[in-house]
């Protein structure tokens, strides 16, 4: 049989094995074609090119680097630096793939210091463009050049002229790809993207001077000179007016058995306004991105200083390389870390600690040149009363033109729009805030989250986790709280109601799971005696509380639960942080969430929950249990006060009597005294609920949805509960409009 006919009855069987719906043949593809494939994943834009180039010119020892880039990168990209060289007799396979002389041993892996290790890059670029190597080692009378094309020597390399160093030059990329050339002929921010990088890498590696061009411009757009000042790289490549607003920032831990790490930058302060954050991390010397530490230190700054949410922040953090798992992206742009968790809350505290004390004094400063507008009231006023000496601040845009697109952007919000009075929240919160460092310990070098149940609990969680609402709940703008429980959401175009309730309870059952017995404590000002507060939770869950028909009983009922709670405490003291003395006071509640107590209304049905309703006989369900108890604790109810903006104005009355407003009852008598004491408010009673309801919403804003977008994994149940409820979407919306 010829080829031809084999070729025919082949084709045949395809098609016949195709309308059978058998099973397609599997076979080998070709070596180029794996390697295309394999080239387009790690050189993904012209910009994955530069920083592959750039990073083999640091191995490579160098102290000078510069980049050249001709329409965006497309037509040409030019590393060129001081560094060791290659090897003339390493030419031949300097560009095949798997080919470097940084790795030999997969084991070497662990403690790589190199930023290459592949040795895929300069073979990947083969792949998609044309490559031309000008090198000269030291000692040499002249250089070599050569060109690659699919990983191999186009020719001999031939002897040239050359400066120490090597130039790598990669001209017409993807010339073989149409489709992602088309792409990135369309976008214009190629060259901006490289820019920035090269920007990154030069207040990074202050020794190194580096420079970037475009091909025909005479002035180069980013020109560092080696310099041994961090501040003097930062102020020479992003301007006086970013480094005038820096503060130097530190944070480390020497725990064996925890997390090891140090970090060291600079953020910015309460001066400073852009309109993104800027984020430059490098890890072990690697510049990458880590999109769980950015969210928790914008948290951090959407609650310190709303008014400057748009942080600029410098960051280099050393962990000992058999932490850092570096092989976990095809263009190296994330590592994946041993506890990062503890690592991140670590560095979040520290930025905490530093915009506190700079808020602080900032306060100070005001005070003393206006001490009749300036009060204990915390960071929004105060920058607002700074002047702008700024000139690159962002202009304001006219209230019509705002659009809720930033989920952490707080303009657009429903209660800028309200004539709400201010709440009185931060003076609580300097409270808490002394109350928190003066309790601050070390954290607890236990061996918790080894304990496997913990991380089967933990597994669930993330098991069970809906993918459609963590999308939500990640990148959600909140608008305001449309009722007592509800939250009115957007995001992209749909609306949603949300119920905060729920939400909160969720949250907070998952980080005590994630903190468990690591906890920081919140000291009770007055330890409380369990029996009062078990009595307290029996006589509410009657309906009737004045009857004292089974007192007998509900007293025997808390002395038993007392005596548990005593058998337990040194397991709850250690795991959960709830302290309870050997006299049965409660004396100390876990932090679960920064920056939040929980509604101490709420703790004799705690404790009744913690008698009642825990497992202590299976570890898992006992744990569970305890971390349900403490979300239901913390979730963020509804103050027992009525809400005074709404139909509930009328409990606030005088003559209604306080015990019925407390338990959120109207008094039988309100017709008849709305006829006796028309708008006499009980003006006490009613600032202490606007108080509390002002500082729920405050919370729910400023704690709970930041908290959420970086911690809660939603459950499937929330998808189906009521907890998540689309209203609207807008693009309907839009059509209806559009037909009126
Ligand atoms: P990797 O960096 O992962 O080793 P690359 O494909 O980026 O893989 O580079 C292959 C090898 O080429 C490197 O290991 C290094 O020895 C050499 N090399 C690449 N660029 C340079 C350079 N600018 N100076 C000196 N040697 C280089
Ligand atoms: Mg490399």
């Amino acid at each position: 049989m010829d080829d031809e006919s084999a070729v025919i009855i082949q084709e045949e069987e395809e098609a016949l094995s195709l309308q059978r719906k058998e099973p397609p043949r599997i076979h080998r593809l070709e070596e180029s074609v794996v390697n295309r494939i394999a080239a387009g994943e790690v050189i993904q834009r012209p910009i994955s090119a530069v920083k592959e180039l750039v990073e083999n010119s640091l191995d490579a020892g160098s102290t000078s680097i510069s980049v050249v880039v001709k329409d965006g990168g497309l037509k040409l990209i030019q590393v060129s630096d001081d560094g060791h060289g290659i090897r003339y007799e390493d030419l031949p396979i300097l560009c095949e793939r798997h080919t470097t002389s940084k790795l030999s041993a997969f084991e070497d892996l662990q403690t790589i210091k190199s930023m290459g290790f592949r040795g895929e890059a300069l073979a990947s670029m083969t792949y998609v463009g044309h490559v031309t190597v000008t090198t000269i080692t030291e000692g040499q009378l002249h250089g070599y050049r050569v060109s690659y094309r699919d990983g191999v020597m186009e020719h001999q390399p031939r002897p040239c002229a050359a400066v120490k160093g090597t130039q790598i030059m990669i001209e017409n990329l993807f010339y073989n790809m149409a489709a992602r050339r088309k792409t990135l002929q369309n976008s214009a921010d190629d060259y901006s993207k490289i820019v920035d990088v090269i920007s990154r890498f030069s207040i990074h590696h202050t020794k190194v001077s580096f420079s970037c061009r475009k091909h025909s411009a005479a002035r180069a757009d980013v020109h560092s000179v080696a310099t041994c000042s961090r501040l003097d790289a930062i102020r020479s490549v992003y301007g006086v007016a970013v480094a005038r607003d820096l503060m130097e920032v530190a944070a480390s831990d020497d725990d064996p058995s925890g997390s090891i790490f140090k970090m060291d930058g600079y953020i910015s302060n309460s001066n400073y306004s852009a309109k993104k954050t800027v984020m430059v991390l490098f890890i072990n010397d690697r510049l990458v991105e880590c999109s769980a530490l950015k969210r928790a230190i914008e948290v951090v700054y959407a609650a310190t200083l709303p008014k400057a949410s748009k942080p600029f922040i410098y960051m280099s953090i050393v962990l000992p390389p058999e932490h850092v798992d570096v092989n976990v992206h095809p263009t190296k742009k994330e590592v994946s870390l041993l506890n990062q968790e503890s690592i991140i809350e670590n560095i979040q505290t520290a930025v905490e600690l530093m915009l506190r004390n700079s808020n602080t004094s900032k306060t100070f400063h005001t005070q003393t040149v206006c001490p009749s507008t300036a009060g204990s009231l915390g960071s929004s006023r105060n920058t607002q009363l700074s002047p702008s000496k700024d000139g690159s601040r962002s202009q304001k845009v006219p209230v019509n033109k705002l659009v809720r697109t930033d989920s952490l952007d707080p303009s657009g919000r429903l209660h800028a729009y309200l004539q709400v009075k201010p709440p009185r929240q931060p003076e609580g919160k300097t409270d808490l805030t002394t109350v928190r460092s003066a309790v601050r310990q070390r954290r607890n070098p236990k061996e918790s989250a080894d304990l496997t149940s913990i991380q089967e609990l933990l597994n669930d969680i993330d098991g069970n986790c809906h993918s459609g609402l963590l999308e939500v709940v990640r990148h959600c703008t909140y608008i305001g709280m449309a009722d007592d429980v509800f939250a009115l959401l957007q995001h992209n175009t749909r609306l949603y109601l949300a119920n905060v309730v729920n939400l909160s309870k969720e949250l907070m059952y998952q980080q005590v799971l994630r903190r468990f017995a690591h906890f920081n404590a919140i000291q009770l000002s007055e330890p409380a005696p369990l029996p009062e507060l078990l009595m307290l939770a029996l006589k509410e869950e009657d309906l009737d509380p004045e009857c004292s028909e089974n007192d007998d009983l509900k007293e025997k009922i808390a002395e038993m639960n007392t005596e548990l709670l005593k058998q337990k405490a040194e397991m709850l003291a250690e795991y959960f942080c709830i302290h309870i003395d050997q006299q049965g006071n409660l004396s100390k509640l876990p932090i679960i969430l920064d920056q939040y107590t929980p509604d101490m209304d709420h703790v004799p049905e705690f404790v009744l929950c913690l008698g009642n309703d825990v497992d202590w006989e299976d570890e898992k369900n006992c744990f569970q249990t305890v971390s349900a108890a403490l979300g239901n604790f913390y979730a963020m109810h509804p103050p027992l006060l009525p809400n005074p903006s709404g139909d509930s104005l009328q409990c606030y009355k005088k003559g209604t009597k306080h015990d019925d407003i407390k338990n959120g009852r109207n008094s039988p008598n309100k017709l008849e005294n709305d006829a006796v004491m028309k708008d006499e408010y009980d003006n006490e009673l009613l600032s202490e609920a606007e108080t509390a309801w002002a500082q729920r919403e405050w919370t729910i804003q400023h704690v709970l949805f930041p908290s959420m977008r970086l911690f809660l994994k939603p459950p499937n149940s929330m998808a189906t509960n009521g907890t998540f409820v689309q209203v609207a979407s807008l693009e309907k919306l839009y059509k209806i409009f559009e037909r009126c």
